[in-house]
């Protein structure tokens, strides 16, 4: 096992999500509705995602998964060990 533990989960946070303008966050936004849709998962503050969602979601917005995980980042839609999360793809 890693010395730094399990990977950690992707976890997106749903109000800071809601809070970003529609250019930037409006296509993880209709994709993350779509999982709490099929999950019937309405009221979390927070959704744990798939780690295949993240490459469909790099596909989505033409970069690489790690180019996305640091711009999901810099916008606080998720925590910095997301980061250990997609090293481990
Ligand atoms: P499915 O993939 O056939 O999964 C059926 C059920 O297995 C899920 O029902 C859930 O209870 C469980 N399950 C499957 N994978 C996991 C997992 O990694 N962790 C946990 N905790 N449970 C898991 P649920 O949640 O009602 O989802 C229904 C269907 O909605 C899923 O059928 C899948 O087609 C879709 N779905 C739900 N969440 C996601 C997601 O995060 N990503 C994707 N790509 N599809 C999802
Ligand atoms: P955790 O994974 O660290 O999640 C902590 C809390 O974040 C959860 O507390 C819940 O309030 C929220 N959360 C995380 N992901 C989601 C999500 O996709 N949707 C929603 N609505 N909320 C989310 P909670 O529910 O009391 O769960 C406590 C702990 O129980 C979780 O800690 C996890 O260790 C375990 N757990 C709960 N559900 C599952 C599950 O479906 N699969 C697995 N493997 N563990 C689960
Ligand atoms: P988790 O429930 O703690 O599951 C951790 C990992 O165990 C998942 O990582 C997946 O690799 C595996 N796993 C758990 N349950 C199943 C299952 O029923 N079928 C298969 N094929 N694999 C399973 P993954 O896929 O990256 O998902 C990360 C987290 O996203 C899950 O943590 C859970 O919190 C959430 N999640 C993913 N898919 C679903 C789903 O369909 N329904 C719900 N409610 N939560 C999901």
């Amino acid at each position: 096992p890693s010395p730094l533990g399990p990977t950690p989960k992707l976890v997106i946070d749903l109000e800071r999500l809601a809070s970003l303008p529609k250019e930037k966050a409006g296509a993880l936004a209709r994709y993350a509705a779509t999982i709490q849709s099929q999950r019937g998962d309405y009221n979390g503050k927070v959704l744990s995602i798939r780690q295949e969602d993240l490459r469909s979601l790099a596909v989505i917005y033409d970069k690489s998964p790690s180019e996305l995980t640091e711009e999901l980042i810099s916008w606080g839609v998720l925590d910095a060990e997301a980061r250990r999360a997609v090293e481990a793809f």
